[in-house]
């Protein structure tokens, strides 16, 4: 037996792609382009049968027709989004998704924001995430506004701790510059941040990550802590600071505007 193996493949200027394998057989999530996958494909003896996706956007689909022009017949699972074209199943919140190789269930979880229809994959003690929670930040509203996007930020604390994050960028240091600009008496960011410096030093990704982490470190799962209830106090007041949708949508609004 094999155990399932999580491999982040670099795409494009920023992506993960990833691909979740067991023995020789994997799935592949939100390709953004083909080449780097069908080079991992090799380098590992893969043979995929299943594509995820998180969303419509390009960096996360435009690589699905050239993977499927080279491995024809795999099933193509997406949100309810006519911007997904090549979809050969769409799903809704709540729906299971069970794949035969490699073995692996998965409960798909709404989670608009980012984008109106963006989802994720919660299974096999991950979270494909998309662009809607990184690590130690989250993605731009795009098509959704703040209580829509802290609601499907809490859908997502809500997974057990161990649950490991995989997302769709490698953001984590410029979110650790910004979590500590609001968060700076944070042990446990300081040491987020000098360790994923170390790994960024030694071209290593930095994530996938535990969930428990991301409670300890991410601003925007923090929106509830006393430290930046009181970062939120300074920079509203009191009073709008009491509001937690406020409170998300100071701390985006900032980030949004932030240089390190
Ligand atoms: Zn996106």
């Amino acid at each position: 037996m094999h155990s399932p193996r999580l491999i982040p493949v670099p795409a494009l200027a920023d992506n993960y792609i990833w691909l979740l394998a067991n023995g020789n057989q994997c799935l592949i999530v939100d390709p953004g382009e083909a080449p780097p996958v069908l080079a991992a494909l090799r380098r590992e003896s893969l043979t995929p049968t299943t594509i995820l996706l998180t969303h419509h956007h390009p960096d996360h689909i435009a690589g699905v027709g050239g993977i499927l022009a080279a491995c024809p017949g795999l099933s193509v699972i997406a949100p309810h989004d006519e911007r997904i074209a090549t979809a050969t199943r769409r799903v809704a919140d709540g729906e299971r998704v069970q794949i035969d190789a490699p073995r692996a269930d998965f409960e798909v979880i709404e989670i608009p924001g980012h984008t109106r229809s963006h989802i994720a994959f919660f299974g096999a003690g991950v979270v494909f995430a998309g662009d809607t929670l990184f690590s130690v930040g989250c993605g731009r509203m795009f098509e959704g506004t703040p209580p829509v996007m802290l609601a499907s930020l809490d859908r997502l604390a809500q997974l057990p701790g161990e649950t490991l994050l995989c997302c769709g960028h490698e953001y984590t240091l410029a979110n650790c510059a910004f979590a500590l600009s609001v968060d700076a008496g944070n042990a446990d960011l300081q040491r987020r941040s000098e360790q994923a410096r170390a790994l960024r030093a030694r071209g290593e990704p930095t994530v996938p990550v535990a969930l428990a982490l991301e409670h300890a470190t991410n601003p925007f799962l923090r929106v509830d802590a006393p430290a930046l209830i009181d970062t939120c106090t300074k920079a509203l007041g009191a009073a709008a600071a009491q509001d937690r949708v406020a409170r998300f949508a100071w701390l985006r609004r900032e980030k949004d505007s932030f240089r390190a």
